[in-house]
């Protein structure tokens, strides 16, 4: 029986930022389940693959992880190649590490395939170097967003002297300023808001910590962003890659 799960980060949005073994392993897959931050343009590597669509967003119809774990089982014991198609890696909120861990608990092999995930893709998109040296000592991701609601210790990540790059954060965007300002972070750090990254539809808001909410607002900053806070986060034009069409707005 040649069972297997693939769990495979398909990347930001970009169909080119797909890697060679997401390819590979697609091309192997008779079942593909698909998140619904993957772009279906990565589908042209699985034309004759069974598609099953298992969206899950945030305040949209949504697929119980429950049934998720339940359908790759399914198909695993029918023998069946499987890949699990997630938006940019598996790993980085994405809940990867749990999909494998279920899969062995039930005796099915599985492997995980990296992904780009959107902070980085976002990030060099909008010409933020994240550990620029001299600027920045490290990078630190992190989702506003948590299972329990427990709130996250702000102080540490203020003054940590990493870039903070938020995940899950347009709808606690609150949270997020008056987390770091209660934490002593500088209200004028620079805030980059960039949504849809890696895709036409980009588009990237330039704010500060103390303005954020604000500018958000008038900007109509929507689901899927990440948010990369840190003096790294302001305008480095040099390092702008030259990606079109990308909408480019500048608040304040
Ligand atoms: N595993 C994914 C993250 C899933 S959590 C990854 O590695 O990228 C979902 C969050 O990811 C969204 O709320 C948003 O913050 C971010 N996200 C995913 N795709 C994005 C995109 N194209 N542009 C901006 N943010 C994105």
């Amino acid at each position: 029986m040649n069972a297997k799960v693939w769990l495979i980060g398909a990347g930001p949005g970009d169909p080119e930022l797909l890697t060679l073994k997401a390819v590979r392993a697609l091309g192997e897959a008779q079942v593909v389940l698909i998140d619904d931050l993957v772009n279906p343009a990565v589908l042209e590597h699985c034309p004759h693959a069974h598609i099953i669509k298992v969206g899950k967003r945030g305040g949209c119809r949504s697929t119980p992880q429950a049934f998720i774990h339940r359908l790759m089982l399914r198909y695993a014991r029918q023998g069946k190649v499987v890949a699990r198609l997630k938006g940019g890696d598996p790993c980085i909120f994405g809940r990867g590490g749990e999909e494998a861990e279920w899969l062995a608990n039930h005796g099915i092999q599985s492997e995980i395939v990296n992904g780009i995930t959107a902070g980085l893709a976002g990030a060099t998109n909008c010409g933020i170097s994240l550990t620029h040296r001299g600027i920045a000592r490290g990078v630190t991701l992190v989702t506003a967003h948590t299972q329990d609601d427990s709130s996250l210790n702000w102080d540490a990540l203020a003054r940590s002297g990493t870039t903070l790059v938020i995940y899950m954060g347009v709808s606690r965007l609150n949270d997020v300023q008056q987390g770091l300002l209660a934490g002593q972070m500088a209200a004028s750090t620079p805030v980059a808001m960039i949504e849809n990254a890696s895709l036409p539809e980009q588009r990237e808001c330039r704010s500060t910590l103390g303005t954020l909410l604000a500018d958000a607002a008038l900007f109509q900053l929507k689901s899927p962003a990440i948010l990369v806070i840190g003096e790294v986060a302001s305008a480095a034009e040099s390092l702008r890659l030259p990606l079109e069409p990308v909408q480019k707005t500048l608040v304040g």
